[in-house]
């Protein structure tokens, strides 16, 4: 029973890791965008696992190819070959542009980005790197260098070679924004324009020229970026300001990453990759999450010339990275994703999503902002449009429960958790989006009541 498996998880399971809701979720069932829990009750589910299911829960056809799979071969290491490896690296190579062709199969998005920040050092020769704040690259040891968002960032002893950068945030704007923890700035004035137009892009760039002129990053390895970030509650960048950026890093020497772990395969809908929303060509990309639709997998994906850099400094190895049920699994997720029109479908139904979003931002005193594009999009929540102080997080927590009661699960972002993410499956439709508006809705109304 139920306080059976809360027992257990407060004995033997980590306080570290955190659970949504007072009363945890027990889920036993998934269905395409539709998550049952124990007695049958069941939930549009509007952040598939935190932006992983791309193509739906226990989709038919992935499925079927994993039973098949798990009959045949399960695992054979790297040091010998198998086909579902072969043919799936030929897939994603494809849905790459030259020269992005070398690919090394991970496990984690979190291992996707050491690898990263390893190939960034060996092939610059230097060893410092930036990244925003308010940015998530995982939470390995040498990832947190990386990660700069809240709570799940820690200072390592030693210190880690990497340089946080102002995040350039089109809501939040540069004018005493900050996305720290411990700042004593709780106050955040907004900037209020859109991506495609925003005011303030030359005034991030002269921050970020800063940051590179700063003596840690004279010569520096790499910038991470994600194209949008997603942990930080789906925040988005002033158009033209990753190009700008990205050429800034490559005079002094670095390579420039792009973190697709969330925006990747077709997500944002206009584009299969983030990065090509922003018209740059990245050095590296990484990926997970949605890469094998639940199944653990992920990738980096670099130049042959990167490549061979790493591959004159060391060997490397990783058990489990490319096993033949991973492999089988992404090549299936890649037909899945072409077959249905997926990519196609994030643009439509997300573009309708955000319209319909949007108008309880007119409604609602307390939604500051509705951003995002495709099917990756945030409803940010403040306590009135004027100072866009965040709504304090026990508000938020209650109309977070107020849609699950209702039915609809979404998921949570920013520094002091006041955004609502949303990132449902690619097969959501329009009815599905309808009725999430309506559950959103009545919570509002409930909490203005
Ligand atoms: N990069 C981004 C952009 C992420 O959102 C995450 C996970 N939230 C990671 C990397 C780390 O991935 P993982 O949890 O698989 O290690």
């Amino acid at each position: 029973g139920y306080n059976r498996v809360l027992e257990i998880h407060k004995e033997h399971l980590s306080p570290v890791v955190t659970a949504y809701f007072q009363k945890p979720l027990l889920l036993h069932q998934g269905h395409m965008e539709w998550l049952f829990d124990a007695e049958g009750n069941r939930y549009l589910d509007f952040f598939s696992g935190i932006v992983t299911v791309s193509v739906g829960h226990c989709h038919p056809k992935v499925n079927a190819v994993a039973q098949k799979q798990l009959g045949r071969l399960w695992h054979t290491s790297t040091v010998f070959f198998h086909p579902p490896m072969h043919e799936y690296a030929e897939k994603l190579a494809a849905l790459l542009p030259e020269p992005l062709k070398v690919i090394f199969l991970v496990n984690s998005g979190s291992e996707a980005n050491e690898l990263a920040m390893l190939m960034a050092r060996a092939h610059s020769n230097n060893i410092d790197i930036i990244s925003f704040r308010g940015a998530y690259h995982g939470c390995s040891p040498y990832t947190l260098g990386l990660t700069n968002v809240g709570t799940y960032k820690m200072e390592l002893p030693g210190g880690t070679g990497c340089q946080p950068t102002m995040c350039p945030d089109v809501f939040r704007g540069p004018w005493g924004g900050s996305h720290c923890r411990d700042s004593p700035v709780q106050t955040i004035r907004k900037c209020s324009c859109a991506p495609d137009c925003c005011q303030a892009k030359d005034q991030y760039i002269e921050q970020f020229k800063d940051t590179l002129s700063t003596s840690v990053a004279k010569s520096i390895a790499g910038f991470f970026a994600e194209p949008i970030q997603g942990v930080n509650g789906v925040v988005q960048y002033p158009k033209g300001f990753l190009k700008e950026a990205f050429e800034l890093v490559r005079a002094r020497g670095g390579v420039c990453i792009a973190d697709e772990v969330q925006t990747g395969f077709g997500r944002l809908g206009s584009h299969f990759w983030g990065f090509q929303t922003h018209d740059v060509l990245p050095d590296i990309v990484t990926m997970a999450k949605g890469i094998g639709n639940g199944f653990p997998m992920a990738a980096v994906i670099t130049t042959p010339e990167i490549a061979k850099s790493l591959a004159k400094r060391l060997q490397h190895f990783n058990t489990f990275g490319g096993n033949p049920m991973a492999c089988a699994i992404g090549s299936a997720v890649l037909e899945v994703i072409k077959e249905e029109n997926l990519q196609e479908n994030s643009q439509e139904v997300g573009t309708y999503m955000l319209l319909k979003f949007a108008k309880l931002r007119d409604e609602f005193e307390i939604v500051g902002d509705v951003r995002g594009k495709g099917l990756m999009i945030g409803i940010e929540m403040v306590q009135d449009k004027i100072s866009c102080r965040p709504l304090p997080r026990e508000e938020v927590n209650q109309i977070h429960e107020d849609c699950k009661h209702m039915g609809l699960l979404v998921g949570r972002g920013s520094i002091f958790s006041q955004t609502f993410r949303i990132a449902p499956s690619m097969c959501i439709t329009k009815p599905e989006v309808d009725f999430a508006v309506e559950v959103f809705h009545s919570a509002l109304t409930q909490h203005m009541e």
